[in-house]
């Protein structure tokens, strides 16, 4: 009995025990602890600012999110950082910038992020009639697939959708159910579209990320202050305990790679 208790206990704590794999170049790296495959199925809405639940992340466990990109001067800046870290993070992206700087949003793919789609041009849609508000997150999701992908389509290869603003409503919640579309929401943000000094963006998304403990992180790579203070906040995120948690869509290779 015991001896099947304590496989049950192992098997349980099998993911935690999961090490990050080693980081080229940066044996101190934060790295990617852990994948997790998110599913419209099962997850449809993640983030407790606005929905009742988020993802199944532990303690200190926290997914890096980025908004509006890309962005020249900025992203690759957020890019070089993430990758020096090894850590993985999922962008948000904005079709119009997709269309703009698609570069930036095919390197993000190459070095393993996710990428989701954030609209074309970031109207707030909740006010908007569903058919207009449905093309243009389809618009954006065209742009945001040929720049990453090369092929115009509006079933995106991953379903993974915030809406500007946090506009939504009911049905376009319904509506992206429907199509398989895992919406996200965040469990604190840096509010980095305030005007700060790194530092202080350092001090403030370090404080509130200390008081939810774990969640779903979001940022802008479009802001300067973002991109500048990434990378002592990796750092100390590592000093801290904390560890990255990687999203990808279900069916996807749940493992590092
Ligand atoms: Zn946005």
């Amino acid at each position: 009995m015991s001896r099947i208790i304590a496989l049950a206990v192992a098997a349980v704590l099998a993911p935690l025990a999961a090490a990050a794999e080693p980081c080229p170049g940066n044996p101190q790296a934060l790295g990617t602890e852990r994948v997790i495959e998110v599913d419209a199925k099962t997850m449809p809405r993640v983030g407790r600012k606005h929905f009742p639940s988020t993802l199944p992340l532990q303690r200190k466990e926290l997914v890096l999110t980025f908004d509006d990109g890309p962005w020249p001067g900025t992203t690759p800046k957020v890019l070089d950082a993430l990758k020096h870290e090894c850590v993985r993070a999922t962008f948000f992206l904005l079709g119009k910038n997709a269309e703009a700087n698609p570069q930036f949003a095919r390197r993000a793919l190459a070095e393993a992020h996710s990428v989701g789609h954030h609209t074309y041009s970031h109207p707030l849609l909740d006010h908007m009639p569903l058919a207009k508000a449905e093309a243009e997150i389809n618009h954006g999701i065209e742009e945001d697939e040929y720049a990453v992908y090369g092929q115009r389509r509006t079933d995106p290869i991953t379903p993974f959708f915030r809406f500007p603003g946090f506009a939504s409503n009911r049905a376009l919640l319904d509506r992206m159910s429907e199509r398989g579309i895992v919406v996200f929401g965040a469990d604190v943000w840096a509010s980095d579209w305030l005007p700060m000094s790194p530092d202080q963006q350092l001090r403030l998304i370090l404080a509130r990320i200390e008081q939810v403990g774990r969640g779903i992180v979001l940022f802008h790579d479009t802001k300067a202050q973002t991109a500048q203070m990434l990378p002592p906040f990796l750092h100390e995120l590592k000093r801290r305990g904390y560890r990255i948690v990687h999203v990808v869509p279900a069916g996807s290779r749940g493992v590092l790679n």
